[in-house]
């Protein structure tokens, strides 16, 4: 099977090298020449938009949001303008699952199937090909590409039809974003109280409070590491998608609103491009706490 995988950023360039170990025959893109030069030195090629659209069974994307998909996908020399039956187009990006819809529609007038496929788990998880992903589509479809995702992933979910998987991604991001602001409220107040933070994660991470959020992300608070992992502005983005989403199905979402209001007060203090646990430099600057480390 030809695959082509359009987006080399954290996560789609490890994702790349995944799919090239399983043996597929890959041929990639990204607006970043080195990200490219790093994939296709491990065994891939590269293609315009266009040659991946005529060329690959299946084509595969991994961009930051709807409108970069719609734009590769759907835009003037899209990948869509030179795809038709039987070949299938995959969005593993997270994306408003309003747009995941919209594209699966236009597609459809082709006859092309999609999928979309977001993931959980981050670059670690992304780099060890043991992603969750979230699906939604047809189950045939599903069934058939099933052994893909698996290459990149340990779990593979359908959810339901299209937009299904990046709805249940933003559960995904709720909860996270919601776990993460607890954790550095927690570990501020500990600092405060004059416990030290890292006796405190010990202590509690093998209780009811312990999550995977808290194993990964409690010990880059504490050290004040700030690489990203998943950028904040990454996360501004998908509680934006999660409001606009629960504004139109009518669901409250207040604690949403609350860790968005945080995660763009930090993008409004350059803090856009740091990990989402540096959400622990809004304590930080509220309560006078040394800022690197706690
Ligand atoms: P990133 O910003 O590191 O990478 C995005 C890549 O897309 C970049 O290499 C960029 O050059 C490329 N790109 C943008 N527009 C393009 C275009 N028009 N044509 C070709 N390439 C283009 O982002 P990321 O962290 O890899 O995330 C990708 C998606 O995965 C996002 O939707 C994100 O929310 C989701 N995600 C990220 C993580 C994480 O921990 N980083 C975890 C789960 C899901």
């Amino acid at each position: 099977m030809k695959i082509g995988l359009i987006g080399l950023g954290i996560m789609g360039k490890p994702m790349a090298k995944n799919l090239l170990k399983a043996g597929y025959d890959l041929t990639v893109s990204d607006l970043n020449k080195a990200a490219v030069d790093e994939v296709v030195a491990c065994g891939a090629k590269t293609a315009s938009n266009k040659e991946i659209g005529e060329t690959c069974d299946l084509v595969l994307t991994m961009l930051p949001n709807s409108p970069h998909v719609k734009s590769v996908m759907l835009g003037e020399n899209g990948v869509a303008n030179y795809m038709k039956a039987p070949q299938v187009f995959i969005d593993m990006s997270s994306i408003n699952p309003v747009a995941s819809k919209e594209i699966a529609a236009e597609l459809a007038k082709k006859g092309v199937e999609m999928l979309d496929a977001p993931v959980s788990g981050g670059e670690p998880k992304a780099i060890d090909g043991t992603l969750s992903f979230m699906v939604g589509g047809k189950k045939a479809v599903f069934d058939q590409y099933k052994p893909v995702l698996e290459a990149m992933g340990a779990s593979v979910v359908l959810c339901g039809d299209v937009g299904a998987g990046n709805t249940t991604k933003l559960a995904n991001q709720i909860i996270v974003a919601c776990n993460i602001q607890a954790l550095a409220e927690a570990m501020t107040l500990a600092k405060k109280a004059g416990v030290d933070p890292q006796l405190v994660f010990e202590a509690i991470k093998g209780g009811l409070a312990g999550s995977t959020v808290m194993n990964a992300k409690a010990p880059m608070m504490i050290e004040g590491n700030d690489k990203p992992g998943f950028k904040i502005d990454l996360h501004i983005k998908d509680l934006n998608n999660a409001l606009d989403c629960a504004h139109s199905v009518g669901s409250p979402v207040p604690m949403t609103a609350q860790v968005q209001e945080i995660f763009q007060w930090l993008h409004n203090h350059d803090c856009g491009q740091d990990d989402h646990s540096s959400i622990i430099k809004y304590y930080k600057m509220l309560t006078g706490i040394e800022t690197t480390g706690l």
